[in-house]
């Protein structure tokens, strides 16, 4: 298990993030989801990221930002 910041991710054979567990939800998400979720406008973003009050400042702050 590999950890970058305070967020654990697995690591695929090159050493790159395959799963990541993100702090929003604390399961496991792909990169993909992550990505769209940076991306994305906040009406768009799953309910199920929103569940913290501070979500919008957790993802802010993350170390997977910019990943
Ligand atoms: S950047 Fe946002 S969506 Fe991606 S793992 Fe971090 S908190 Fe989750």
């Amino acid at each position: 298990m590999a950890y970058l910041g305070n967020v654990e991710y697995k690591a695929d054979e090159k050493g790159v993030a395959a799963s990541v567990k993100c702090p929003l939800v604390d399961d496991w998400i792909s990169p993909t989801d992550c990505m769209e979720n940076q991306s994305v406008g906040d009406q768009f973003i799953p309910t199920q990221f929103k569940k913290n009050p501070d979500w919008k400042e957790l993802c802010a702050g993350c170390p997977f930002r910019d990943y």
